[in-house]
């Protein structure tokens, strides 16, 4: 399947947004970045930006849309599999940007900046409720985070973009990243688990 659009949000963890120094949004934040952004998580190395500041990592929950999403339709029909990814996000660049009131796509736009691991089909909500992801950083666990937690759920993010953007097969959700987020090292291991399974994996250049 060809992807869409890539929608993401911002500040969907609690503790994520106060470690920023963020307010709590009161309705879902929603960026997009470009689908060149995209690469998979299979082991191969990554290379980021150089000399444009802090490389930050963001472990993400990322669902897939299978088919046009029509209102009421339910999460189960509407998302046909879910994986993990990395929102990467050149962070003393977002700084300033925010600073000037200037849109994020400098700072998470990037060629690379959207990672993607495995696909899992997914069979019910719950599954994904119930469930929780970890990044691990040259075997050490720096992010931990349970979908249970999101400020808006799967279903709020889904309705809230179909309603105001729109929401086709292809299109994927970065769901928002949990605490812990830091700043991304030459040689660095990444991996990514959903569960006890790992998804993706990638070495920084
Ligand atoms: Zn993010």
């Amino acid at each position: 399947m060809n992807v869409g659009n890539i929608y993401c949000v911002g500040r969907n963890y609690r503790l994520h947004a106060l470690e920023l120094g963020n307010e709590v949004p009161s309705s879902p934040m929603i960026f997009t970045k470009p689908t060149h952004a995209l690469r998979e998580m299979n082991g191969q190395a990554l290379a980021i930006p150089q000399n444009r500041g802090e490389v930050h990592f963001e472990l993400e929950l990322v669902l897939r849309i299978g088919e046009d999403y029509t209102s009421g339709m339910l999460l189960e029909k509407a998302v046909d599999a879910f994986s993990l990814g990395l929102d990467l996000t050149l962070r003393d660049v977002q700084s300033q940007l925010k600073q000037k009131g200037h849109p994020w796509l400098a700072a998470k736009g990037f060629k690379g900046a959207a990672t993607v691991g495995e696909w899992l089909p997914l069979t019910s909500a719950k599954e994904l409720e119930q469930g929780e992801f970890k990044l691990m950083r040259n075997d050490a666990l720096v992010q931990l985070g349970q979908p249970k937690d999101m400020i808006f759920s799967c279903d709020e993010l889904i309705r809230f973009i179909d309603e105001h953007y729109g929401l086709g097969a292809g299109d994927l959700i970065y769901t928002g990243t949990p605490a812990g987020v830091a700043a991304l090292h030459p040689a660095d291991r990444l991996e990514a688990y959903w569960n006890d399974q790992k998804l993706g994996s990638c070495t920084i250049l």
